[in-house]
């Protein structure tokens, strides 16, 4: 095995571990690979491990690699910021999005998405600290747009996503994560039929399995 897959099953074992320590079963929660920075030689060898999703950030750095993995069954995430004039390759090439965050990107999404596919799946970012550097809408903002997102045809509306501030405590990485999981259940109880909480990262994971997060985004840790 090579050192890349020692630190991938080194992971899965940490999630396991994790997710029984707060009994959860850890089939519950999945790993998605951030590869941002890693170069495509890198994520076949993670893939060839039984690694099948990947999350990218940068979206022409994503452009890039993902012609040279054509022949490897990925599936990839989009975990980056958004721009108006780049939702067409993401349409195009990503079979989830983590990090949408208005109604226009949703609208521009579902129009973009190609004739054949399937609707593309989509996380909510919520910002729920006010930290001026991230993007997310604020948790008062989620019912109205959810409402209009509901309605756009080539999109699946799968769950919420978030990250806490990177200096966060555990106890208020806690808060957090335990804050869009309340969201979550809120929101289908008024009917959408959510089943995503994207939250967990290389140095949060732990709190955000505990709190209910069926993905974790994993980068440095691998
Ligand atoms: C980089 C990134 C990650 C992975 O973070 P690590 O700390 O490297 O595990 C997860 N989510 C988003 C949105 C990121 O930008």
């Amino acid at each position: 095995m090579s050192k890349l897959q020692q630190r991938l099953s080194q992971v899965q074992a940490q999630i396991r571990r994790f997710a029984l320590s707060c009994d959860r079963d850890p089939t519950g929660v999945r790993l998605i690979a951030v590869s941002k920075t890693r170069p495509a030689s890198e994520i076949r060898e993670v893939w060839k491990a039984g690694q099948k999703a990947f999350a990218e950030n940068y979206l022409q750095d994503a452009l890039q690699k993902i012609p040279l993995l054509h022949d490897c069954d990925i599936e990839w995430h989009f975990i980056g910021r958004i721009q108006s004039n780049k939702t067409r390759p993401i349409a195009e090439n990503f079979t989830w999005v983590h990090t949408l965050s208005s109604l226009k990107h949703g609208r521009r999404l579902s129009e973009q998405r190609p004739e054949g596919l399937p609707p593309i799946n989509i996380c909510v970012q919520l910002n729920l600290t006010g930290e001026a550097s991230k993007s997310g809408i604020s948790a008062d903002e989620l019912a109205p747009l959810l409402e209009k997102l509901a309605d756009l045809p080539h999109l699946r509306l799968r769950g919420l996503m978030t990250m806490p501030p990177a200096s966060a405590t555990t106890a208020e990485q806690h808060e957090v994560f335990s804050r869009l999981h309340q969201l979550l259940t809120e929101m289908n109880r008024q009917g959408h039929g959510l089943d995503s909480l994207s939250m967990g990262m290389s140095g949060d994971m732990q709190a955000a399995i505990c709190e209910g997060a069926t993905m974790v985004r994993i980068g440095t840790a691998i």
